[in-house]
């Protein structure tokens, strides 16, 4: 009877943590519309179990995208595109129909560039030019991330190259929290020579645990909400950065859409956060564990 009652237990654990989880919050995202195109948003930079150095349930990737009103979410953990596939999977057995693009983020010491959009994994062994043209031939998308000082002398050919399509403008990763000026730095670089508006800006989280995802979020004019939709957008640089429940990168419609209450209402960050699914699922396990040793 033991190893029923556990399966039984598990099973009634993962289904609570699972209601407790879609009660919540199952609405589906605002629809705004700018000039015809529709306003969407999500994290482009997240990590989740299969970066090693993150505690992220995959339930609560889908979780927090429900939460914060946002539209899709990217998984980009380190040298490895099977995150996506991973969150999918969970999508799919949850039946939410959410936009969860596959990524990755490319770590070496020299240089971390999301890809995003791709199909499989970039390997990490490639030179700089020879990544960017890998996420190319997969349809992907690449961003400088994080461009700290020590990133800029291998970034600034890849810009003047014209083969990075986006740049991390915001990532509110502690650990960055020091570096901005060094990001500053950068930009600064960019502007003056000509290249910063070859690049769309880009806001993450960067998050390696699940309270901190969606804190920065890139919102797009889209036709529609599909992967290709959100792609292109970022190719014709029609984005801009939602941070702290406003635009921050000026683009003329972000600045416009500051004064909107419907569109800023859609990037209100900062939801009460009630318990994480994971750890739901982990007291639950602790609970069976507990109960079946008392009927030994
Ligand atoms: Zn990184
Ligand atoms: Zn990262």
């Amino acid at each position: 009877m033991r190893p029923l009652f556990l399966v039984a237990l598990t099973a009634a654990a993962l289904l609570a943590s699972l209601a407790l989880s879609l009660a919540y919050d199952t609405r589906a995202p605002d629809v705004v519309l700018v000039d015809g195109l529709r306003l969407v948003c999500g994290d482009q930079h997240t990590h989740q179990y299969l970066s090693f150095d993150a505690r992220v349930h995959p339930m609560d990737v889908l979780y927090t995208i429900r939460r914060q009103n946002n539209d899709f979410i990217t998984l980009t953990d380190h040298n490895t595109a099977l995150g996506g596939d991973l969150v999918r999977a969970w999508a799919g057995l949850l039946g939410l129909d959410t936009l969860v693009i596959t990524g990755e983020e490319v770590t070496t010491s020299s240089w971390h560039i999301g890809a995003l959009g791709i199909q499989t994994t970039v390997s990490r062994w490639l030179t700089l030019n020879e990544t960017l043209d890998e996420i190319h031939r997969q349809g992907g998308i690449a961003v400088a991330n994080h461009p700290t000082r020590k990133f800029h002398q291998n970034l600034l050919p890849a810009f003047e190259s014209g083969k990075i399509d986006g740049l991390e403008w915001v990532n509110t990763a502690p650990y960055y929290e020091g570096k901005h000026p060094e990001v500053q730095e950068f930009i600064a670089i960019l502007e003056s020579r000509g290249l910063l508006d070859r690049a769309v800006k880009i806001g993450t989280s960067d998050s390696h645990f699940a309270d901190s995802l969606g804190q920065a979020t890139t919102c797009l004019l889209v036709p529609r909400l599909d992967r290709d939709s959100v792609l292109q957008a970022m190719r014709e640089r029609r984005g801009a950065v939602a941070w702290q429940g406003k635009f921050q990168a000026q683009e003329p419609w972000a600045t416009r859409l500051n004064q909107n209450p419907e569109a800023l209402a859609k990037i209100q960050f900062g939801r009460p956060i009630p318990p994480q699914a994971a750890g739901l699922l982990f007291l639950g396990l602790m609970g069976a564990a507990l109960f079946l040793r008392k009927v030994e």
